[in-house]
C-alpha cells in the first residue's frame, strides 16, 4: 500500500528540505516524491541531505502544475501547520493514516505540504479532501518541512504495519482531474444559467467543492452530474436563441 502513496511538496525554497525529506521517506519505505515548481532544484544541498535516499531523490518527478502532481490520485490530504478557520474536515496524523492506507489499496493517493514561508495557499487546500494537522505548541506549532514530512511518514509505516489482511472494497472514484473537471464544468455552467457571476462566486465555489469532495463520487457519477449541467446549459442557450428569434 505504501508505494501507491506519493508525497508532493509544492514551492520548496530550501533544497536541503527536499534532501531532508528523501531521507525521512525512505526511512519509512514512501517511493514516490513529487516537486511541484522547487526554487532551486537540482542542488548539491539536497543531495548531500538525502544522505542514503540519493536513489527516491533521483527519480523524483519535477512537476510545473499541483495538476500534474495529483494525476490519478483518488484522494489527497493536505498538510497544515496551522489549524484553519476554514471549516475543512481535519484529521489527526493517525486517522490520516488509516485513511490514506485504506485508499491507497484501491489506488493512488497523495499527501501535499506547502511552502516554509506560507505553506498550503487556499487554491491548494481547495483540491484537498482533508487536512492533517500535526499537534504541537499552540504557539509555535510550524515544524520543518522534513519533520512533518517524518511524522506523518513515520505513522504511515506504522499503519501499514498493522493493516489486517482484509482487501478494502474496491470503488472506482473520480480521480483529482475528474473532480476538476466536473469543478470547472460546474462554475461554468452556474454562470451560463444565470445562477451566478463566477467572478465573484469564490465561497460558494468552495462551499460546492467541499460537498463534492466529501461525497467522494464515482466516475459514473461525475458523468451523470456533468450530462446535468451539459443539459440545463444547452436548453438555457435554446431559450435565449429562441428569444432572440422572436
Ligand atoms: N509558515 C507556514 C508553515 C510552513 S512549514 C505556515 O504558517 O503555514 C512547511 C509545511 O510543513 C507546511 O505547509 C505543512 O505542509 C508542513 N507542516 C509544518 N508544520 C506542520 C504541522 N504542525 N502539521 C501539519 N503539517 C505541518
Amino acid at each position: 500500500m505504501l508505494s501507491n502513496i506519493r508525497v508532493v511538496l509544492i514551492g520548496t525554497t530550501h533544497p536541503g528540505n527536499i534532501g531532508a525529506v528523501a531521507r525521512a521517506m525512505k526511512n519509512m519505505c514512501l517511493q514516490h516524491l513529487y516537486l511541484v515548481r522547487p526554487r532551486h532544484y537540482p542542488s548539491s544541498e539536497a543531495t548531500d541531505r538525502a544522505s542514503g535516499a540519493h536513489d527516491l531523490l533521483q527519480q523524483a518527478q519535477v512537476c510545473e502544475s499541483l495538476d500534474e502532481a495529483l494525476q490519478g490520485c483518488r484522494m489527497v490530504v493536505g498538510a497544515s501547520a496551522r489549524l484553519r478557520s476554514v471549516k475543512w474536515p481535519q484529521v489527526a496524523p493517525k486517522a490520516c493514516a488509516e485513511q490514506l492506507l485504506y485508499e491507497a489499496g484501491q489506488g493512488e493517493v497523495a499527501l501535499i505540504f506547502g511552502r516554509e514561508s506560507s505553506g498550503l495557499s487556499n487554491a491548494e487546500l481547495d483540491r484537498c479532501h482533508r487536512l492533517v494537522h500535526i499537534p504541537a505548541n499552540e504557539e509555535y506549532s510550524s515544524l520543518n518541512l522534513s519533520q512533518a514530512v517524518q511524522v506523518l511518514a513515520y505513522e504511515l509505516y506504522v499503519g501499514s504495519l498493522n493493516q489486517g489482511d482484509s482487501e478494502p472494497e474496491l470503488v472506482d472514484v473520480a480521480t483529482a482531474e475528474e473532480m476538476e473537471g466536473l469543478f470547472q464544468h460546474l462554475e461554468q455552467a452556474m454562470g451560463d444559467v444565470g445562477f451566478s457571476d463566477p467572478r465573484q462566486s469564490g465561497k460558494l465555489q468552495r462551499r460546492l467543492r467541499r460537498l463534492f469532495l466529501r461525497a467522494r463520487p464515482d466516475r459514473d457519477e461525475i458523468n451523470i452530474l456533468r450530462g446535468i449541467l451539459s443539459a440545463a446549459q444547452g436548453r438555457k442557450s435554446m431559450r435565449i436563441s429562441g428569444q432572440d428569434e422572436k
